[in-house]
């Protein structure tokens, strides 16, 4: 068809079999993708896992050690970062304190040599787009963190670059001026549909953000996925760890179907779903089910949780009550002293149990996602 002829032109940016080496460090391992046009992509993964080395491989300041990365279809190692038409926001902005908000917003036009009557325009188009129509004339540090931010958004955003590039903009805001940036980077990129790549070790922002998110770790690509699917179809243990609160029970392959998996826990008989890259697991073979502290139910001892696949029996360790949830610890007795988080939004039943009591838990077997061990 026509959209598949055309399909090379609509990625914005392909990263192939691309390395970075420090002495002995892989600080990034082989990665490859490809992101279209007008999408916005979140690296996630853990301190160290190599995500600020592949975004600053895409800016230009780091050459890879092996690989290629490609700019709307033109491999760029031989292209400076100034000569890449990339706008970036980081943790630190590097506004210019003593400048207005507006002589901020103009200085990479000028850099670029626009001309000069042109510039108010724009820099008012833009300061307008990130909510800050009326403060060109503030100097940044007349400006609160969030308004500062939104500066530096349209700065990175005023000479309409192909692609933007956030590394941790929002880790030193507190958490309520965070989650609105969050929802104002979406909206702002939705508005533009500049193609994103957003760096962060925050598994929320990933979500809420992201059209797309890589998990990284160790330097490896773990899974390349849309938030639903990186959140429901984890492709292995790590990424299930790392998104979610999620509970590991292991045990031993019993009975193998298509798309289910039952196995045996102490003794305990548990049903899951397989992941997707499960090859290699057999009857016999040593597994570990990952269920989500949310999707876990939770009831008396003698209460009813007959529609659900498995069913375990434990004892109240801990709840914490935070508001919109309570935060259960159960430990399973008959599963080796495994301890489970279990998340209740159920407002009726909050607090309805404490320490001490006896209580069962059960789940689907959809929402038991079965791993090789
Ligand atoms: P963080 O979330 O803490 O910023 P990250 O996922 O961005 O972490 P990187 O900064 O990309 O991780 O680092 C990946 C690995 O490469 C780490 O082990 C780090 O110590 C190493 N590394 C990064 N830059 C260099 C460098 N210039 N020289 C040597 N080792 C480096």
């Amino acid at each position: 068809s026509a959209s598949n002829l055309h399909a090379a032109d609509d990625i914005a940016v392909s990263v192939k079999n691309v390395s970075m080496v420090f002495g002995d460090v892989h600080a990034v391992d082989d990665a490859s993708f490809d992101l279209p046009e007008g999408k916005f992509l979140t690296i996630l993964g853990p301190s160290g896992s190599g995500k600020t080395t592949l975004l600053r491989m895409i800016a230009g300041f780091d050459m890879p050690t092996r690989g290629e990365i490609f700019i709307k279809n033109q491999p760029v190692s031989a292209i400076p970062p100034h000569k890449r038409a990339i706008g970036m926001v980081f943790q630190k902005l590097a506004l210019f304190p003593h400048m207005t908000a507006a002589e901020n917003v103009a200085f990479p036009l000028k850099m670029r040599r626009y001309q000069v009557r042109t510039i108010p325009d724009k820099v008012q188009h833009y300061l307008e787009l990130v909510r800050l129509g009326g403060y060109g004339e503030r100097r940044i540090n007349e400006l609160s963190g969030g308004q500062q931010q939104r500066v530096a958004i349209a700065r990175a955003l005023v000479f309409e670059p192909d692609l933007l590039l956030l590394d941790e903009p929002l880790a030193a805001l507190d958490r309520k001026l965070r989650e609105e940036m969050q929802l104002e980077f979406r909206r702002i990129q939705k508005e533009l549909g500049v193609t994103t790549i957003n760096v962060t070790h925050d598994q929320r922002e990933a979500l809420v953000v992201s059209d797309e998110i890589i998990i990284m770790n160790n330097g490896a690509i773990q899974q390349k996925a849309a938030p639903v699917g990186a959140y429901r179809a984890p492709a292995n243990a790590f990424v299930a760890n790392f998104i979610g609160v999620t509970n590991f029970v292991e045990g031993k392959v019993s009975k193998l179907t298509d798309q289910s998996v039952e196995f045996e826990a102490d003794g305990v008989t548990l049903s899951g779903t397989l992941v997707e890259q499960t090859d290699g697991l057999r009857v016999g073979a040593n597994c570990s089910g990952a269920v989500r502290a949310e999707q876990i139910r939770i009831t008396s001892r003698d209460g009813h949780l007959d529609s659900l696949d498995s069913i375990v029996q434990g004892k109240v360790i801990d709840c914490i009550f935070e508001g919109e949830r309570v935060v259960y610890e159960i430990l399973i007795s008959e599963l080796g002293d495994t301890l489970m988080r279990v998340f209740d939004h159920d407002q009726e039943s909050h607090l309805q149990f404490g320490p001490g009591d006896d209580v069962r838990l059960g789940w689907n077997a959809r929402d038991m996602q079965v791993f090789k061990k």
